[in-house]
């Protein structure tokens, strides 16, 4: 973009804050010669902070063509924190998705780094996709570097210091507790995190504070699968690892485009699969995608039919006697209740139901009951279901048919889609979980946090929190006196985000912790804090099969930012909670915690950050004594077919299918479905901002089957509004053959910071599993109608900052 210079701001040194504040209404383009990324200016009143430490001009582009803005500056006296430069690379992992590859940066002089794959880190060996390659160069992007506070949302922000933060942040949690009590203060925290952030945050919410209303954007992710191993198994924990990506002999993906949202686990499987022609790749998918493509069999099932199909493969592996009676005999319980519902399910029916070829049908159940090791792969499109838990849970009931569990090459796995929702799920980071895979419902689990953390019997509350979405209920009814959301981008993920935003602006006090600005969720805060994020802060991550890889801290954070686990452990102490929070660094943060796994499914006592520094990524279970040589090998989980019932047998499920939650009517006559793609990274906070990736997916679509193309006298490219009961979008339609008649696809990355009218989460609805309390986000019921040219569809009512966007 090329623009004539106008204004000029000095920008003398790194001490220094400079602020631009849009005071016109229309969306215009700025930045400042030092740091030459264009950022959008979207709301009138917004500020753009920058931090330098040259002379800098500062450049702004409208719809009202090119203008001198006043610019003011503004000194910071904080000082932030140095992180000496490494000569030697660094070993770390890659914070974007589950599968958890290994990154190694390598020093280049004046602080900069080169990317590369790390061959050692046993998960990915030494591969990486285009998110891992890039990361460096979001990391200096738009970043959040000091304190910001408003009282009312139409104001603009106001630069304050940490001491004036944190006073503010603790003064209104102790005013919340005697006014509304400690359930009115909900943190929505973030797979983002790393172990020590949701550890500290745990204490900190449900230890000090005596409130479960610590939620996360997990819920919104995997919690559908952690509710099914619980059920079925006796705990969490994903039982698999990925050597058994090249150990099996059937591979069984359901819900998962596992080829764009985990590259690395599908390279993986998919050259195991090039090697050896005898193993089979079945895919589960109303869209023909890439990891479909592929596939030796690809069933586009209707949405919400995933139980039929799996209780029609039963139905015939029993027919046909291809079953492990040994294992259901001393292994399982609900078998003859299971043989019974099972019954119903006949071929013919499920593939009318499922709209798929019987024969198709046939050979999947062939394939699955032919092979030595079936290893199923699942992700969102099991569990962002209404009835996540219960599909995942009917995938377990046929590895338990099968007896295809504990051996190389088998079992049910989970793909998680953030890069340490594994280990929020093991620091307790849900609002019905404790610390090392406990309950907050269990009286024994609670009093051992308790008497660990040194706290009265009785602190920690024996009702589970609120999940993500009663937040939103709770800020409807004035519940919430208090909103703290950290690492994630509610505004733009959550479902039906109308009602979702306005719930935000009821919230009276909302503190925003992020490593960037601006995102949409900033414009519903009162207080930011900046957080440091990967590269900036030491912590460990755990990937999908259970590997604890430590991200250590190489460069310094913008500002004065700070590690999430610091501010939470500050607020800790400015409460009165000195002794609980005096952590000397973040390994003495995971020292802590690893001694509340020990003897627990999730036992990682024999960890710390130290020996994951000299022995690399590890898994666990990793009990405390376990030798240098046994902690490297690859660990499956169940290998001695006990389970973690009262009764160590497995549980068979015995859900029937109830479809999917909003079916299609002569109105709304769609099954929309939302997903990732390979590119991008949820709600493109990172990755919007990297040229690569925008070059690669720039702008929101809808996928659309040409005859329904046909039907609607719609061609590729033309004009769309999607709408739905809740909201509309307006898009341009993509034509394929991929998606099946009757279905679209919308991805879900864009916000209104990255485009005008394209969120996917206008459309969707709330409603969720009753077991894991997972929105169904994978479906819902839309129309579609054709714009004579490209348009925005409506004016939105609700106010963003106390300020209609301009559209
Ligand atoms: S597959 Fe996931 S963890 Fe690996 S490089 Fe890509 S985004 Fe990162």
């Amino acid at each position: 973009m090329s623009t004539p210079r106008v204004g000029s701001l000095a920008v003398q040194s790194s001490r220094y804050l400079c602020y631009y504040r849009n005071t016109s209404d229309s969306i215009q383009q700025i930045y400042l010669s030092n740091q030459p990324t264009w950022q959008r200016v979207v709301f009138p009143g917004q500020q753009l902070l920058f931090h330098g430490d040259a002379t800098a001009d500062l450049i702004i582009s409208s719809e009202q063509g090119v203008r001198c803005c006043p610019c003011e500056s503004l000194r910071i006296e904080e000082k932030g924190r140095s992180v000496p430069e490494p000569t030697e690379p660094v070993s770390s992992l890659c914070p974007y998705c589950g599968v958890g590859c290994g990154l190694e940066a390598v020093p280049q002089g004046k602080g900069s780094y080169k990317i590369r794959g790390d061959r050692q880190h046993p998960s990915s060996q030494g591969m990486v996709c285009v998110k891992g390659a890039t990361i460096l160069e979001a990391l200096d992007r738009d970043r959040l570097a000091y304190p910001l506070w408003r009282e009312r949302l139409d104001q603009p922000f106001t630069v304050i210091s940490w001491d004036e933060a944190m006073t503010r942040l603790v003064e209104r949690i102790e005013w919340v507790r005697r006014q509304q009590g400690a359930d009115a203060i909900c943190m929505y925290g973030s797979g983002q995190f790393q172990t020590e952030d949701y550890y500290v945050a745990q204490k900190l919410l449900k230890g000090c504070l005596g409130t479960n209303n610590f939620d996360a954007n997990s819920r919104l992710c995997m919690s559908s699968a952690v509710s099914a191993y619980m059920a079925s198994f006796g705990a969490d924990g994903p039982p698999c690892c990925y050597d058994d990506l090249e150990a099996t002999d059937c591979a069984f993906l359901i819900g998962t485009n596992t080829a764009e949202c985990h590259p690395i686990v599908f390279n993986r499987l998919r050259n195991h699969h090039k090697r050896d022609r005898r193993v089979k790749l079945i895919v589960v998918d109303p869209r023909r995608t890439p990891t479909a493509e592929v596939a030796d069999l690809h069933l586009a099932i209707r949405p919400g039919t995933d139980i039929d199909l799996l209780h029609g493969i039963g139905h015939l592996l029993l027919q046909w006697g291809q079953i492990d009676a040994e294992f259901i005999e001393e292994c399982t319980e609900g078998f003859a209740e299971y043989v019974k519902l099972l019954a119903a399910y006949t071929p013919e029916w499920v593939a009318e139901r499922c709209g798929i070829a019987q024969g198709d049908l046939e050979q999947a159940a062939r394939y699955w009951g032919h092979a030595q090791a079936v290893l199923s792969l699942w992700s969102m499109g099991i569990n962002q279901s209404a009835e996540g838990t219960a599909k995942a849970r009917c995938l377990i009931n046929l590895h338990l048919l099968t007896g295809q569990i504990g051996r190389p090459g088998s079992g049910p796995f989970s793909l998680t889609g953030q890069p340490n929702a594994m280990g929020g799920r093991e620091a307790g980071g849900l609002s019905h979980l404790l610390p090392g895979y406990r309950q907050v419902t269990n009286p024994q689990h609670r009093q051992e946090v308790e008497d660990f953390w040194g706290l009265p019997r009785g602190q920690i509350s024996d009702r589970p929190g609120r999940t993500a979405w009663q937040i939103v209920e709770g800020l409807e009814r004035g519940e919430v006196g208090l909103l703290w959301i950290a690492a994630t981008n509610p505004a733009v993920s959550f479902p039906h985000l109308e009602r979702a935003k306005a719930a935000f602006l009821k919230s009276p006090f909302t503190v925003y912790q992020d490593a960037y600005f601006p995102t949409e969720t900033a414009a519903y805060a009162h207080l930011i804090l900046p957080a440091a994020q990967w590269s900036e802060k030491t912590g460990v991550m755990t990937n999908s099969e259970r590997r604890v890889t430590l991200a250590p801290a190489f460069r310094s954070p913008p500002g004065v930012a700070r590690a999430d686990w610091e501010i939470f452990a500050e607020v800790g102490r400015r409460l009165g909670y000195e002794r609980l929070f005096n952590f000397a660094d973040a390994a003495a943060v995971y020292a802590e915690f690893v001694q509340l796994t020990a003897g627990r499914p999730c036992d990682q006592s024999g960890l710390s950050h130290e020996r994951l520094a000299r022995l690399g990524a590890l898994q666990w279970p990793c009990p405390a004594g376990t030798s240098d040589e046994e902690a490297r090998k690859p660990k499956r989980l169940y290998t001695d077919w006990r389970f973690h019932t009262p009764d160590q047998r497995a549980r068979f499920c015995l859900a029937h299918s109830q479809g999917v939650a909003e079916p299609t009517d002569d109105i709304y006559s769609f099954t929309l479905t939302t997903g990732r793609l390979y590119g991008h990274w949820h709600t493109q906070t990172r990755t919007g901002r990297i040229a690569k990736i925008q070059k690669m997916h720039p702008d929101p679509f809808v996928e659309m089957h040409p005859d329904d193309a046909a039907n609607l006298h719609l061609k590729d490219g033309d004009w769309v509004e999607v709408r739905s009961r809740r909201g509309q979008v307006c898009l341009p339609v993509i034509l394929t053959k991929a998606i099946r008649p009757g279905t679209l696809f919308v991805p879900m990355h864009w916000g209104f910071l990255f485009a005008d009218s394209g969120e996917a989460n206008q459309l969707t609805h709330p409603i969720a599993c009753p077991v894991s309390q997972q929105p169904e986000l994978k479906a819902c019921a839309v129309q579609v109608l054709p714009l004579k040219l490209r348009q925005t569809p409506y004016t939105p009512t609700v106010q963003e900052s106390g300020i209609a966007l301009k559209q």
